[in-house]
């Protein structure tokens, strides 16, 4: 089978039986992963970010020995070259139970970004280690005036000899702090229109000249980094795919980002639908109704029906999204409608057990029942910015699904120079 262009499975009769799998699954997974605390999220907290980041790399260890790492990787590069079916056993026999949510971004993203545009070299000296646990990937694509209009970037990678030296800053980048790879989008061409001189680079997180500080947020948590480079030093068989032919690496890797949050990428880890593992989104709806004796209010008993709806139909409409990109009935942009759905759905959610929660669920905190409703739809927003704000997804399903005109945008074509000329920024 072929997931965005990344052949990834084995021939029809090596492929093991569904049933056989599941068996041999749901033994291992009794026998070897932690459980999940009754009503807690799929998110352990287990102290500093490097504590937790730790736990997830020697659990992604203990799956990877186990021989259940990379279901849907090909097996020349550690995976099991197994189906989406056996992936979707793997993630609802998981439920309940711990796994190593913070490799999301690099099996999902980085991972099949490299097995699509990676040379030989970078896929099995990198692959193979992050399904190992070994390498956390991160991506640097934001910068402080490039999110949405990513393609204005400033960051710099200049040619000199065999390397790229690399100024500039990038800010959002999540778990960096704990990371071991990122890949980076910086400018290595200003004489061109703004999207055809980028380049795409693996840079190690343990360079020289790279400077990374954690951002604090409301939420208390500092998940994200900003980092700046100064003259930090890669050497040219870094580049991932060609020279100045970034913006098509990184249009994949968005692709793979919105196959992530659709549940339909290389990641195994389950994200997990409302923050609980198990229960239904109702239950939870219903156990907060109760919890503040809201159950006969005619309001709450509304919110929870629309919330029933929505949790109901959102899976098998992804599905359907998903299947019909991968017969090519839909555009593979059309990945957005999977981002979209998914983060509208959850932030529903959470907006609906506010409205249920009230003062209590804005005012007491994360140990209370209902508090912690007020943290968890904080913590929402944040599906509706990552990867691309809502309102890019809309723009994207606007123009490249529906074929309506594309937004205006005076500096498309002009070379990047002299958009920093007009701007006083050369
Ligand atoms: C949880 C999370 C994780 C992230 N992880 C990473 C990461 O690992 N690496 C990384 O590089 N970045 C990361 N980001 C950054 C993310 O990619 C950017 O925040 C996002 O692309 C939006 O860019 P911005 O914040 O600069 O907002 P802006 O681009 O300044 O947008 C501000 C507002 O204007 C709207 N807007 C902008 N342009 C348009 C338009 N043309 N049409 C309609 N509306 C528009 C946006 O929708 C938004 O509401 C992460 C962000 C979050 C929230």
């Amino acid at each position: 089978m072929r997931i965005g262009g990344v052949m990834t499975q084995l021939a029809d009769s090596d492929i093991e039986d569904i049933d056989s799998f599941r068996d041999r699954a749901q033994k291992w997974i009794v026998a070897n992963l932690p459980t999940l605390r009754e009503g807690t999220g799929p998110d352990v907290d287990t102290g500093s970010n490097v504590d937790q980041a730790n736990r997830a790399r020697s659990l992604q260890r203990t799956i990877y020995e186990g021989g259940f790492a990379g279901i849907r990787y090909p097996v020349e590069y550690g995976g099991l070259g197994l189906t989406r079916e056996h992936q979707t056993i793997w993630r609802e026999l998981t439920a309940g139970y711990e796994v190593p949510r913070l490799f999301k971004a690099t099996h999902g993203i980085l991972g099949p970004t490299l097995l699509e545009f990676g040379s030989e070299e970078q896929k099995s000296m990198h692959v193979p280690a992050m399904l190992r646990g070994e390498e956390l990937w991160v991506q640097f694509l934001s910068e402080p005036s490039a999110g949405s209009d990513l393609a204005s970037l400033l960051t710099q990678a200049r040619r000199e000899d065999d390397s790229y030296v690399v100024n500039g800053s990038k800010i959002w980048s999540s778990n960096a702090d704990v990371a071991d790879f990122a890949m980076i989008l910086a400018r290595t061409n200003l004489d061109v229109a703004k999207h055809a001189g980028l380049s795409m680079i693996i840079m190690p997180l343990n360079s020289s000249g790279l400077t990374l500080r954690p951002i604090q947020l409301a939420t208390g948590v500092a998940e994200f980094c900003e980092e700046f480079f100064d003259d930090v030093r890669l050497p040219v068989k870094n580049l991932v795919g060609r020279e100045n032919d970034g913006w098509n690496v990184v249009l994949r890797l968005f692709f793979h980002e919105r196959n992530t949050v659709g549940e339909n990428s290389l990641n195994d880890i389950r994200l997990g639908g409302i923050e609980v593992n198990t229960a239904r989104v109702q239950d939870e709806l219903i156990a907060l109704a109760k919890a503040t004796n809201r159950e006969s209010d005619s309001h709450a008993r509304q919110l929870i029906g629309e919330a029933l709806v929505l949790d109901i139909l959102t899976d098998p409409a992804i599905y359907r999204v998903n299947k019909q990109i991968e017969s090519g009935l839909l555009p593979t942009p059309a990945a957005s409608i999977l981002t979209l759905m998914r983060t509208l759905t959850q932030y529903r959610f959470k907006e609906i057990a506010m409205q249920i929660g009230g003062g209590r669920a804005a005012m007491n905190g994360q140990d209370d029942e209902v508090g912690r409703h007020g943290h968890h739809w904080l913590v929402a927003r944040i599906g509706t910015i990552a990867g691309g704000s809502s309102e890019m997804q809309r723009n994207a399903i606007s123009e490249r699904v529906l074929g309506l005109p594309r937004e205006r945008a005076a500096d498309a074509e002009l070379p990047f120079r002299e958009v920093l000329n007009r701007h006083g920024k050369s």
